[in-house]
């Protein structure tokens, strides 16, 4: 378990925990260009937050490039966290991750 969804089940009521549910670390599929192959398409996986991720692609099919995925722990996450940053166990990284855009991990 991250130190993200451990501090939320601390601090957060406990009915609001099924946004931890729904705010899920998944597995995405997507397709790239290696920059040294011209014309070569590979795919390859990456962990975004199984609500906050808005897959373009048709069904079963993986979609081109990562900038449609919501790097898990998801901003969605981190703002729940940042009503809590007078706790002692508070991380920096929680508000940093909303500062700093979609693509950033811990
Ligand atoms: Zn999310």
């Amino acid at each position: 378990m991250s130190d993200l969804v451990e501090f939320l089940l601390l601090n957060l009521p406990e009915e609001e925990w099924d946004q931890l549910d729904e705010h899920q670390a998944k597995r995405f599929r997507y397709l790239y260009q290696p920059p040294d192959r011209a014309g070569e398409e590979r795919s390859d996986y990456r962990e975004g937050c199984a609500s906050c991720t808005k897959d373009p692609s048709e069904p079963g099919k993986p979609a081109y490039g990562t900038s449609w995925i919501e790097d898990w722990p998801c901003r969605h996450l981190c703002t729940l966290a940042v009503r809590y940053d007078d706790q002692p166990d508070f991380h920096p990284w929680f508000r940093e991750r909303l500062t700093l855009g979609r693509q950033i991990r811990p």
